[in-house]
């Protein structure tokens, strides 16, 4: 990422955001989260981030949105069946599936952030917002742009009647990740054909309108972001991970991706004609022990439960939320855009935190 160009519309720090927003009398702050069940560091910090910025907003004026990626795929199925976060079971019985228990940990830890810097926020599922109709016509838009749209985010130019959309089977609630086709309507009526690749299944091939609420489609990720432009009120700034300034696929970064993307379908869907693209936030990447991105299967101490433990057994009089809060505050202050392991361990887990003092 270094030296790499940012885009307009992309931000590394808070005052700027809100110097441009200081005139606006409502605002909203949206934050996304992968219900994985193993929420780490760098998850945490993206949720504080967006806290921060709503905190500094205004508390009055602003809104955060925390929308729940439940429709999600697990990263590790890529080119597999894979059943969403939703359907996924739980490890804790009292929760339905593991995006609710995902949730459940998250919800406790906003509840805290709340108590610290008291903002205004609330949660929504992503599988509600697919079914609105707005959602699909900017899904219906995507189909008739998927020539540009594939371009972008994978940078195939080949033209086909493939589609980047991943529908979730009705009967077992499985995605195959193969790319659904255009199969004819009539009347005008846009129909989709796609595959259950789940031996367990009876339904091999079966065929949609895009219209129809029944059928729960997920989408590549970088589409998600246009949950920013369906919901009401729009969203003015969208709170990414550091890892939305690396590639992906080509030149562009992925922020720049979703960014595109989310332009050609305000622009060309009739519903929201006139409707802005957000600008965006984006936080530090963090880096494991070993030097590697932090990823689900390089935490070492640093998950949710593991951090809140870490804690509570060397209690030095903060609350673990209060000192993450710090640290993210720190992190915010010095404009970290990298934070190697040893930044971590010194300003979170071990020493004295001398730097960002609350307020
Ligand atoms: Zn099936």
């Amino acid at each position: 990422m270094d030296g790499r160009k940012t885009p307009k519309g992309v931000y590394f720090s808070l005052d700027s955001i809100v110097e441009l927003l200081s005139n606006k009398p409502r605002k909203k702050v949206s934050v996304g989260f992968r219900p994985s069940g193993q929420i780490h560091l760098g998850n945490i910090s993206t949720l504080l981030l967006a806290s921060w910025l709503t905190h500094y907003l205004g508390t009055s004026t602003t809104e955060l949105e925390i929308t729940v990626l439940d429709i999600d795929l697990p990263s590790e199925s890529k080119g597999k069946i894979a059943y969403p976060f939703k359907y996924i079971k739980s490890p804790l019985e009292e929760y339905p599936n593991l995006a609710a228990y995902s949730t459940a940990k998250v919800k406790e830890f906003m509840s805290l952030v709340q108590a610290e810097i008291g903002i205004n926020y609330h949660f929504n599922w992503l599988s509600d917002i697919q079914s609105t109709v707005k959602y699909r016509n900017c899904l219906e838009t995507l189909i008739k742009e998927r020539d540009t749209i594939k371009k972008i985010l994978t940078g195939d130019e080949s033209k086909n009647r493939k589609i980047p959309i991943h529908p979730i089977c009705p009967k077992c609630h499985t995605v195959t990740r193969t790319f659904p086709v255009l199969a004819k309507g009539k009347n005008d009526r846009i129909e989709i054909e796609a595959d259950c690749n789940n031996e367990a299944c009876d339904q091999k091939r079966y065929k949609f309108d895009l219209y129809d609420r029944n059928i729960s489609i997920s989408a590549h990720y970088l589409i998600n972001s246009i949950r920013d432009i369906v919901t009401e009120p729009q969203t003015d700034v969208h709170v990414y991970g550091g890892d939305y300034f690396e590639s992906h696929a080509g030149e562009l970064s992925k922020v720049e991706k979703a960014k595109k993307i989310t332009t050609i379908l305000a622009n060309k869907t009739d519903s929201l004609r006139g409707t802005k693209v957000p600008i965006y936030l984006i936080g530090p990447l963090f880096y494991g022990e070993d030097g590697e991105k932090m990823s689900k299967s390089n935490l070492k101490g640093l998950t949710f439960d593991e951090l809140k433990e870490h804690f509570a057994n060397i209690n030095q009089g903060k609350s673990w939320v209060r000192r993450t809060l710090e640290f993210v505050k720190y992190l915010i202050n010095e404009r970290v855009k990298r934070v190697d392991y040893s930044i971590t361990r010194q300003h979170l887990l071990g020493g004295d935190l001398t730097k960002g003092n609350l307020n």
